[in-house]
């Protein structure tokens, strides 16, 4: 009956949606203070991706964090435009007791949802309910060498339930590459030992493609990454880097961390995929939870 379906016709036509309505993306940022929070953030935004057509308007020195805060940058691509938003948080650990110190976070983003929730309810509900839950929370692991302490273990297992957590090492420069190899097996270990939840989850994997994909990053978790907020020179080229005793470290070198790793899972192979997880698994687990105490 029919010869051709035209298929490609709704495949463009999507597209078109697509390119006029925009990408939101919203990250946060969680760990210890002085992990290196603020300068990933800047990095992220200085770094390749967006890089030509950035609102290069980020505080330029990094000063401590001192309250939750938001910094959003639109990335224009192929006429797309896609609104980045990276949430920066104060730390913790800096106080004595640190008895519930992931209340904060977990406060923020239970509000995200909430606010979704109540424009979704909203009688004149909006065409496009604006976006700001986070489709992905970076927490940073201190670069100790060891196991996972008590406190990332009690933060990521009350986070993983609401949130897709995406763990990395922080400021794995102060590391030699064998140290990080073995701190991230211990790591992988720790997290399934705890039955910690962390992005991909295996249950989500759509087919086995997927799941050869996932797998590859599974494996390869946490992420062991470097920021910065200097450019150096390095053959002529000016690249993001630290200097070390050893040199300078290319924080866009994959030969040196895997700040690329994480930024190309976060924002190119994995974004739709985060997107859909927020959605579908956390902010569903939220909104049945609210409408079975259903005082909305
Ligand atoms: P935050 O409290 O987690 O936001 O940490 P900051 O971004 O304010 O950084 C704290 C300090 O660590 C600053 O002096 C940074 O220059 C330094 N730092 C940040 N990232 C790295 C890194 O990847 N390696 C090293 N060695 N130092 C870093
Ligand atoms: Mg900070």
């Amino acid at each position: 009956l029919f010869g051709y379906v035209g298929i490609e016709a709704v495949l463009d036509q999507m597209r078109s949606k697509m390119m006029k309505a925009g990408v939101e993306f919203n990250i946060m940022v969680v760990g210890q203070s002085g992990l290196g929070k603020s300068t990933l953030v800047n990095t992220l935004f200085k770094s390749k991706v967006s890089r030509k057509s950035c609102t290069p308007n980020y505080e330029e020195t990094i000063s401590k964090t001192v309250k939750l805060h938001s910094v959003s940058h639109v990335i224009e691509e192929k006429g797309v435009k896609m609104k980045l938003t990276v949430t920066d948080t104060p730390g913790f650990g800096d106080n004595i007791n640190n008895e519930n110190c992931w209340e904060p976070i977990v406060k923020y983003i239970n509000e995200q949802y909430e606010k979704y929730l109540i424009e979704e309810l909203n009688v004149n509900r909006k065409r496009r309910i604006p976006d700001s839950r986070v489709h992905s929370c970076i927490y940073f692991l201190p670069a100790t060498g060891h196991r996972l302490r008590p406190i990332d273990i009690e933060f990521m297992k009350r986070l993983g339930n609401i949130v897709s957590i995406v763990p990395v090492i922080a400021k794995a420069d102060t590391l030699t590459i064998e140290e990080r190899l073995e701190f991230k097996e211990r790591i992988r270990q720790d997290l399934t030992t705890n039955g910690i939840c962390v992005y991909p989850l295996k249950e989500y994997d759509e087919d086995p493609e997927e799941r050869i994909l996932n797998n590859r990053i599974r494996d390869n978790i946490p992420f062991a990454v470097v920021g910065t907020d200097k450019e150096h020179q390095v053959n002529g080229n000016k690249v993001l880097g630290r200097k070390t005793k050893w040199g300078i470290i290319e924080v866009e070198n994959v030969a040196h961390c895997e700040f690329v790793n994480l930024r190309d899972l976060l924002i190119r192979s994995h974004l739709q995929d985060l997107k859909d997880v927020t959605h579908n698994i956390h902010y569903e687990t939220y909104r049945v939870q609210r409408l079975n105490q259903s005082n909305v």
